[in-house]
């Protein structure tokens, strides 16, 4: 029986599972979280123009990549989605890293804006889960950015000045959690992957184990 289980983990699809909200959200604390309680999940790691802010690591956080190292992905059109942000800066998730962990069963966990997830949604639409939270009010949502401490009062002020065009998207998506709790929040999440992962679609290996089902009950009788 257990050697059965093993099977059908191993022929399972991986999902890719895209998390968005407005700057300030709790985000990047949730995605570092289900990543840390879950070791099926792996993150995309994405290519950007931006500078690192303190503390990111190269090939964790993302790829920072000059613009002309950029222009060459875009040239040899290594790239599943990208995007040009209102900041200046440019995104980009990269097929090579997506695709290695998709085909061997893994999930896929993708902090990206809402036009990439939109990309991601037309190129895989059988394996794209889109989720998106909202703030559980806007003033809270300036306090979050204030004390993270992260970008000046400038950059906090543009962010603040986009998030209406940001959540005019939420309807885009196919879960929708107000993040007021982020433990909360965290276990929606997980339950959300845990139901995805038992789509059939995902289940790759199941026709294979029916059909041995089936020739099971034709030789027993
Ligand atoms: P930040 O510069 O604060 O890390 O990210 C800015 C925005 O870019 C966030 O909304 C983030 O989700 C988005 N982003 C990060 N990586 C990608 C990517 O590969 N593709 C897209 N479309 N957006 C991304």
């Amino acid at each position: 029986m257990d050697e059965i289980i093993d099977r059908l983990k191993k022929v399972r699809k991986g999902a890719m599972f895209i998390i968005e909200a407005p700057s300030g959200t709790g985000k990047g604390t949730i995605c570092k979280e289900l990543l840390r309680r879950d070791p099926n999940i792996k993150f995309s790691v994405s290519v950007t123009t931006r500078k690192p802010r303190e503390g990111e690591v190269e090939g964790v956080d993302y790829f920072f990549v000059s613009d002309q190292q950029y222009d060459e992905f875009l040239a040899q059109d290594a790239f599943y989605e990208h995007v040009d942000s209102q900041y200046g800066s440019r995104y980009g998730t990269l097929r090579s890293e997506v695709d290695s962990f998709i085909n061997v069963g893994q999930d896929v966990l993708f902090d990206m804006d809402w036009a990439g997830a939109r990309q991601m949604r037309q190129k895989a639409p059988d394996d794209v889960v889109t989720i998106y939270l909202l703030p559980p009010s806007i003033k809270e949502l300036r306090k979050r950015l204030i004390n993270r401490g992260t970008d000046s009062m400038e950059v906090i002020e543009q962010r603040m000045s986009i998030i209406l065009d940001k959540i005019s998207h939420w309807d885009e998506f196919d879960y929708v959690i107000v993040n007021v709790n982020l433990e909360e929040t965290i276990t929606k999440i997980q339950k959300i992957i845990s139901g995805e992962r038992m789509r059939r679609v995902r289940q790759v290996g199941l026709k294979g184990f029916v059909k041995e089902l089936v020739n099971e009950v034709k030789n027993s009788n």
